[in-house]
């Protein structure tokens, strides 16, 4: 099948398959400007350069601002001096989510010519009322269909779904292996948009993706039960599917996941000023490499590029734990 939507031609194209003919790897870092960098982002954004540059690839940084709410001022801003500051430089521009609304409206329009998509008039608190609900999810209550059949004319439009297919979605993580979902079990039918018009993360990941021609996708373990989703998007709309690794998460001394409070890593709260180096070995050292003694006192762009020589996905421990700043 082709893609449905055409890759954007213009002069200030983001097609980094287009302006690097080569077609090598093409990683991404996607922080959401809702707050400033934590240990764990900084894994995500360290992890993804290394694998990317490893492969003599790219590296993009696109800021993931479509939930307008959440977003606080001057955070992108914060986010990308904070990554200057590790010596993190991406390659092209950043691209941003917000520019890309007639793109997801396209993808959007194409799923519904599949007759994939339908209206669905169900409110949170009804969902998770729903006595037919199989599982607790980390993503919540898989959505139990109620609403495939057709909504009422009256009835209040509160998302779109996608229709999830029986079978399982399987994919291979370059960390975890070989991983199959089945989607009705996990999310079931889930949201591509709200019903106020806003486009959902899922189906707005996958287009920004696509049009940016990332073929590497490195992120957390939290990430990991929304990949099948994911892919199944990409596999409706024709897209190449991008390689996976997702990576161990970090905690705090309680063992539990960091939140946008924990452990800030930020320029504007000149949270690491002058121990940018000690953060960087410590997150190297996660990630399960070990920089000799000869590089100690070494600057960050030093200890990244041993890095990057070094990496090897193979030795990223299985388990995550604690990286104190
Ligand atoms: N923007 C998402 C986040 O900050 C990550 C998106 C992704 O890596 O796919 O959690």
């Amino acid at each position: 099948m082709s893609p449905i939507i055409a890759a954007p031609s213009s002069a200030n194209s983001v097609n980094r398959r287009e302006s690097h003919p080569h077609a090598g790897v093409v990683g991404r870092f996607a922080p959401s400007p809702t707050g400033a960098l934590h240990t764990g982002s900084l894994v995500a954004a360290i992890g993804s350069y290394l694998m990317a540059k490893h492969a003599g690839g790219d590296w993009l940084l696109r800021l993931d601002d479509l939930d307008t709410r959440r977003q606080l001022p001057g955070m992108a801003d914060d986010i990308m001096r904070t990554l200057e500051l590790f010596g993190l430089h991406w390659d092209g521009e950043v691209s941003r989510q917000s520019r890309y609304l007639e793109e997801y409206g396209r993808a959007f329009a194409a799923l519904q010519q599949q007759e994939v998509v339908y209206p669905c008039s169900c409110s949170r608190r009804e969902i998770a009322g729903s006595a037919s609900a199989p599982h607790h999810h980390d993503d919540g209550i898989p959505y139990p269909g109620t609403c495939r059949g057709g909504i009422n004319d009256a009835a209040v439009v509160r998302s779109w779904r996608v229709r999830v297919p029986e079978e399982e979605i399987c994919f291979v993580d370059f960390r975890k292996g070989h991983i199959c979902q089945k989607l009705p079990d996990v999310s079931g039918d889930f949201a591509l948009r709200r019903g106020d018009g806003e486009f959902a993360y899922q189906l707005a990941v996958v287009v920004d993706d696509f049009l940016t021609g990332v073929n590497q996708v490195v992120r957390g373990d939290d990430l990991l039960s929304s990949t099948p989703r994911q892919i199944y998007l990409q596999r409706l709309l024709g897209y190449p599917e991008p390689e996976y690794c997702h990576l161990p998460l970090v905690t705090g001394p309680d063992g539990m996941k960091l939140s946008k409070r924990d452990y800030l890593i930020s320029h504007q709260l000149g949270s690491v000023a002058g121990r940018e180096r000690a953060v960087l070995l410590a997150v190297l050292r996660f990630l399960g490499l070990n920089p000799p003694r000869d590089l100690d006192g070494a600057p960050c762009g030093a200890l990244l590029e041993w890095g990057v020589a070094h990496f090897d996905p193979s030795h990223i421990p299985t388990r995550g734990g604690v990286i104190l700043p």
